[in-house]
């Protein structure tokens, strides 16, 4: 039976960030970063972006040159699917009945896109973006492809919607609720959004309702909607969040439910076993102290530091202020802090020119920003968040005047 003094599950952003941040450390023990995909470990966000507009080779969003792992003594295990933990024995089973044993294990296992489950999720030309596998495939049928339906109006669908539409395809985007964004942003930049995205030609549909997906010779050919019409397709884009990857540790007795319980080092209720990234939920004071999961990369890359800090013998707690981007068309949208719960929002800079920031706040507290081509405002605006400055909306909304001047 193979052994590792730390064995990670999980090859994307988090597990790979710890398997560096290990070495980085000077950790002596011997490291394994097992995946189920095929790939080398890759960076995610383009994936719906430059990597699906076909801007960027795969090689270009490798996270490391593929003789890094190697040369820092990090065994990567690839292909390799992890379906059983024992707590106890300390050890894994894998796919293909491989048992590996560990002295640390890491669940850096992200999450699954979530599917639909109406009839003809299954077909062909239904497709989600999780995976360089998933993009892959999509791209393959895109040259018979002229009408795309994507499902949902999320940063996910948002930017598969632009990188689509670049390349050609007439697009609708089909979302449940009254505006786009609406579970991460506030309704300004919603409107910004659905009004770039219609100059773009992309169709944004509201208040929507999937019935199912219509089908012809096997595969997708439209979308039926709740009021009975068929919007008609040659592939649907699902992008509807992600169910998070945690089944085996739930099954070895983990705390968790929308994900694994970690602590503020990413420790699991079971020992020696941390979890981190997208699966890991959390108690975060940028959420008023809620135990919440982040999808970001940055989240991802601090999580697996705390954790890594903490296996080498140096710990420090999970305190990061949230941070995350999109980029849509020649947009670069970058947001700070988390939106949750805000009880009034002031715009800055000016949204015709396509340059400015939304600053949410509570209880007359700055508690996140997003920033759409606004870079300055992003960078100020941290400390602003991080500290729950108390600022006056009027000083705020005033574009003149410098956010590092308020804090
Ligand atoms: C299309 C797309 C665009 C995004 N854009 C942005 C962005 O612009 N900015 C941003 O901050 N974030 C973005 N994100 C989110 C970001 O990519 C994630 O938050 C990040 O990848 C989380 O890293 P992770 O390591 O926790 O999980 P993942 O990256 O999902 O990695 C988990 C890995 O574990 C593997 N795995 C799962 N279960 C098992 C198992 N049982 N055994 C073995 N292996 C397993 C998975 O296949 C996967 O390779 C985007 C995500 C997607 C999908």
């Amino acid at each position: 039976m193979e052994q590792f003094d730390v064995l990670i599950v999980g090859a994307g952003h988090a597990g790979a960030q710890a398997a560096v941040a290990l070495r980085q450390l000077n950790f002596p023990g011997s490291v394994a970063l097992l995946t189920d995909e095929a790939d080398w470990p890759y960076e995610r966000p383009p994936l719906s972006k430059d990597y699906l507009a076909g801007d960027k080779s795969f090689e270009t969003i490798l996270l490391r040159p593929t003789e890094f792992w190697t040369s820092r003594a990090i065994t990567l295990l690839r292909g390799l699917r992890v379906d059983l933990i024992d707590p106890v024995l300390r050890t894994v089973g894998t796919s293909g009945g491989l048992t590996i044993g560990y002295g640390v294990l890491i669940w850096a296992a992200g999450g699954a896109a979530r599917r639909l489950s109406c009839t003809g999720h299954h077909l062909g030309g239904v497709h989600t973006i999780r995976t360089r596998a998933d993009v892959d495939v999509l791209r393959g049928e895109l040259a018979s492809t002229r009408r795309v339906a994507v499902i949902g109006g999320g940063y996910i669908g948002l930017e598969a919607a632009a990188a689509l539409s670049k390349l050609g395809c007439s697009v609708s985007v089909i979302e449940m609720q009254d505006r786009v964004l609406a579970r991460v942003a506030g309704e300004p930049l919603s409107r910004f959004y659905e009004a770039e995205h219609r100059a773009h030609g992309v169709e944004i549909l509201l208040q929507t309702a999937v019935d199912c997906i219509e089908e012809r010779d096997g595969r997708a050919c439209g979308v039926r909607l709740g009021d009975g019409s068929v919007l008609a397709a040659d592939m649907v884009v699902v992008g509807i969040g992600i169910v998070p990857s945690v089944q085996p540790l739930l099954d070895a007795g983990a705390a968790g439910g929308n994900g694994v319980d970690v602590d503020e080092f990413c420790r699991t209720s079971l020992d020696s076993i941390y979890a981190i990234g997208d699966c890991a939920a959390h108690i975060n004071r940028f959420a008023e102290g809620r135990r919440i999961r982040l999808e970001s990369v940055q989240n991802a890359a601090d999580q697996a530091g705390v954790a890594a800090k903490s296996i080498a013998g140096t710990p420090i707690v999970y305190d990061s202020v949230p941070w995350f981007w999109s980029n849509q068309y020649d947009l670069k949208l970058q947001t700070i802090g988390l939106s949750l719960g805000y009880d009034e929002v002031v715009v800055r800079g000016d949204v015709a020119a396509r340059s400015f920031s939304v600053v949410y706040l509570r209880e007359g507290r700055v508690i996140a920003l997003d920033c759409v081509n606004a870079t300055r405002d992003y960078v100020q605006g941290k400390a602003l968040v991080a500290s729950g400055a108390l600022v006056a909306p009027a000083l705020l909304g005033d574009a003149g005047r410098a956010l590092k001047s308020l804090v």
